[in-house]
């Protein structure tokens, strides 16, 4: 990403030390998302980051349906939702996956994807992978054709890359 775009993302994330456990750094978006100009910037560029062809965003909840459903919206692509477990109608796709303490369920609506459908993961920040991991598993039960995942934030030392292999992976901004 250049520079520019580096610095406005930066410059709108707020840092809360040991939220919401002790020991993580957290990055809270929501100064990036009030700001009129700012969001619209960093959307708009995100854009140019990405594969040409995206018919699907696949967003995980909660952020990467915010920042998930305008760039599905700039792309002229539709939007679905990787849900929490239990707040989708009828009978989704689910999938567990385990977390650093306990376990946690994701769920996509029964028929959101069509085979084939060009489909890219977007989410907010990629820290340790576990969550699009298990988001990817999910979205590949749907014999969608996966063009990537993308990420506002990719904090690059915890390794989260290496949990998607073979996965084209873009972040607006990447941090040691
Ligand atoms: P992970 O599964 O470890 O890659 O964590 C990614 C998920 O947790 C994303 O949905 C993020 O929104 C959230 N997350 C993890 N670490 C942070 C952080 N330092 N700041 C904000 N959100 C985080």
């Amino acid at each position: 990403a250049d520079g520019c775009l580096d610095d406005l993302v930066r410059t709108h994330i707020a840092l809360h030390p040991d939220f919401p456990n002790p020991g993580v750094l957290f990055r809270d978006i929501t100064p990036l998302l009030a700001d009129a100009a700012a969001l619209r910037a960093v959307i708009r560029h995100w854009t140019t980051l990405l594969p040409e062809g995206i018919e699907y965003v696949v967003g995980t909840e909660a952020r990467g349906f915010v920042l998930g459903a305008p760039l599905a919206y700039e792309l002229g692509a539709g939007f679905v939702p990787a849900r929490k477990a239990g707040k989708l109608p009828g009978t989704p796709a689910g999938l567990s996956y385990d977390l650093e303490y306990g376990s946690a369920r994701i769920e996509i609506p029964e028929h959101a994807l069509p085979a084939g459908g060009r489909t890219l993961l977007v989410d907010d920040l990629l820290a340790t992978g576990g969550t699009a991991a298990a988001t990817l598993e999910l979205t590949r039960r749907f014999d969608v054709e996966l063009l990537g995942a993308s990420f506002l934030i990719e904090l690059a030392g915890l390794g989260g890359r290496e949990k998607l292999p073979g996965v084209p992976l873009t972040a607006v901004w990447t941090l040691d």
